[in-house]
């Protein structure tokens, strides 16, 4: 069972998990005036080892010279890749220089000495990067790499919710939109949006906290704090569509599954689930525990990439395509390289206060690993404006 939600992404006969999308670059090589040469393969023999586990050996030659000349440019132009989990893993782990979630990734922004930072993921994370490293040129290879939770708020409406609760901290999630973000107290991931949100409800004296946009997110939190939490109707389109029904049919098809979700599923999925935590916890989860049968309710390629760290464990993958993330491939990768193309620019009035936003979050102490989610836990009541 794959769903594609974006009509030009179809199902692979193939690999179920692999988008069609993805092989263009079977033609995309050659179309840049790239082969697999003696060289090329030298080069990327190593890498395709990572990879093995999802690229059939056919494919390889078409993958490669792309691979081996963005390697090239990288070091070229001092450019960095940071690749988001869910990239297909021919990004992830061939190109990319930094991995992992959306705050690690805005951690590793801010610390490069690159030049140029092309951003594997999607544009709110690329202006994050802008945000945090305002000197570099942030590129992001396909403009139409949006985000359904970031497109549901704008800055306006932060600034209408504020109004309408005066002294009530404003938490956002960082899958928003760098002005969204400037009209905010703090910013969270669903690795730390507990932390946050607790943190914040002290800072300001108050026992309410807005936490926005993820309306699933924000249920989810509420279920484990004593906090009242007011939120947003904001869904991330990725996560919604996983039912609680999924989560029995799939025990029921697959003896002793482990099911591990995403906190933006709903909040019966979570409650349904054996585990729950952000993207860096689930792939923790698996390393450390080594289930003999895991799904992960969360975008399809996590599960390509955590599968490299854990060749033992079967993954059963019922999961759903992010278009989004999609959009990011190799050629486009290779392309934005070569034509210093697309570059994110954030006004620098909108940047200053996003800033602060996101350094109160990054000010915060870090935990040893990755904070979990309870499972099982009763639902919480939620004021969604
Ligand atoms: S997976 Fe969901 S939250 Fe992530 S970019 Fe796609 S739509 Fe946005």
């Amino acid at each position: 069972m794959v769903r594609i939600i974006d009509a030009p992404l179809a199902a692979d006969p193939v690999c179920e998990t692999r988008p069609r999308a993805q092989w263009g670059a079977l033609d995309a090589a050659k179309a840049r005036g790239l082969e697999f040469t003696a060289d090329v393969k030298r080069e990327t023999d190593a890498l395709y080892e990572m990879v093995e586990h999802v690229i059939p050996p056919f494919e390889w030659p078409a993958y490669a010279p792309l691979i081996a000349a963005i390697n090239r440019l990288k070091k070229q132009k001092n450019a960095v890749i940071l690749a988001h989990n869910y990239m297909t893993s021919e990004i992830f782990f061939c190109v990319g220089d930094f991995r992992g979630d959306s705050l690690a990734l805005a951690r590793e922004a801010a610390q490069s000495k690159a030049d140029v930072i092309v951003q594997a993921g999607v544009h709110f994370m690329a202006e994050t990067s802008k945000i945090l490293a305002p000197g570099k040129t942030v590129l992001i290879p396909d403009l139409r790499a949006g985000c359904s939770l970031a497109a549901s708020i704008t800055g306006a409406d932060v600034r209408l919710i504020g109004e309408r609760f005066p002294g009530v901290p404003v938490v956002t999630y960082v899958n928003t939109s760098a002005e969204v973000k400037a009209e905010s107290d703090v910013t969270c991931t669903s690795s730390n949006a507990v932390q946050v949100a607790e943190w914040a409800a002290k800072e300001w004296g108050t026992d309410r906290v807005i936490l926005i946009p993820d309306e699933f997110l924000a249920k989810n939190v509420a279920a484990m704090t004593k906090l009242k939490i007011i939120a947003w109707h904001g869904r991330c389109e990725v996560h919604e569509r996983f039912t609680a029904e999924d989560v029995r049919e799939l025990r029921a098809a697959h003896p002793g599954l482990v099911v591990l979700a995403h906190p933006e599923c709903p909040p019966d999925v979570m409650a349904e689930s054996d585990y729950a935590g952000s993207t860096a916890a689930l792939a923790n989860y698996v390393e450390k525990n080594r289930p003999g049968k895991v799904v992960l309710l969360t975008e399809c390629s996590m599960s390509d990439n955590v599968a490299a760290a854990a060749p033992e464990t079967d993954f059963i993958r019922p999961c759903n395509l992010c278009p989004h993330m999609k959009r990011i491939t190799l050629e486009a990768i290779y392309d934005a390289l070569v034509e210093m193309k697309h570059e994110v620019v954030v006004d620098e009035a909108v940047r200053v206060r996003a800033k602060r936003a996101i350094d109160r979050m990054l000010a915060l102490p870090k935990t040893a690993a990755p904070l979990d989610f309870e499972t099982g836990l009763p639902r919480a009541d939620v004021t969604v404006i």
